[in-house]
């Protein structure tokens, strides 16, 4: 079965690694290539994360340093990788900049976006709104973490904008699972990337397409934090029918992100 993984970040060196045992790899673009290969997967999205931590004093510079290096990813990758790229409500007219630029390059996925990474936290503020409206008037994808204590900020963000795209990233345990579960009965515009905590709870998928359909779930590992192969084996696993699998592995995320 085809496989996208919405949810990677990739790297170009040991600079945006990820991974928490990285001396056990030599990372490089032939490094993703391997292993995705490996775990069956023929399609990679995501944003590029720095190992250096994030300070205000290097602000935007250090958010377009990752954009840039998610457009040069795009061309080594080509057709293999659509590249997400970052935006920052501390520099709003900056953001918007971005998208301009990244939208003329037909690149339509913003995330996955870190705040917790980069020195922000509310999902609901002003200014991320102001993003948010240019955003949507490029058509693009909004990726983005699950912050746990702001569920009301989430379900604020989805609901403003109606027009936009948003994949929340990681189920999380199953009380977080279930607040995901209903803004994706709430809201069409709501979907849930798979990556990261919560798949290896046996029967989570199974749960969510009985209660929400499975339309609106999509791949995602969070490679190269997480092992690919583990994630495709989990949803192959699931006690739900082929179609639902195929939906779940790649049909969701190819509608996505080809209608852009
Ligand atoms: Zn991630």
């Amino acid at each position: 079965m085809k496989v996208i993984d919405f949810h990677t970040h990739p790297f170009l060196s040991g600079e945006e690694f990820m991974n928490f045992y990285p001396e056990c790899f030599e990372p490089s673009t032939a490094q993703i290539v391997k292993d995705m290969e490996s775990a069956g997967i023929g399609h990679i999205a995501g944003s590029v994360l720095l190992k250096r931590k994030y300070t205000a004093e290097e602000g935007f510079a250090y958010i377009r340093e990752c954009n840039n290096k998610a457009l040069e990813l795009k061309r080594i990758l080509g057709g293999f990788c659509t590249p997400g790229f970052h935006v920052h409500p501390h520099y709003v007219k900056e953001s918007i900049a971005e998208i301009e630029r990244m939208g003329s390059l037909g690149i339509r996925l913003i995330g996955e976006l870190v705040p917790y990474m980069h020195g922000w936290s509310d999902y609901s503020c002003r200014e991320l709104q102001m993003i948010l409206d240019a955003a949507e008037h490029y058509g693009m994808i909004v990726s983005f973490h699950t912050m746990k204590d702001e569920q009301a900020e989430m379900t604020k963000m989805i609901a403003s904008h109606p027009k936009l795209v948003f994949v929340a990233a990681h189920p999380n345990e199953k009380e977080y699972f279930l607040l995901h579960l209903e803004r994706m009965r709430k809201f069409d515009n709501f979907y849930l990337d798979l990556s990261g905590t919560g798949i290896f709870r046996y029967g989570l998928i199974a749960y969510g397409v009985n209660k929400a359909g499975s339309d609106k779930f999509i791949f995602g590992t969070d490679y190269p934090i997480c092992n690919p192969g583990m994630y495709v084996r989990a949803v192959e696993q699931e006690p739900i029918s082929d179609a639902d699998k195929e939906k779940i592995l790649y049909k969701n995320a190819e509608k996505l992100i080809l209608s852009r």
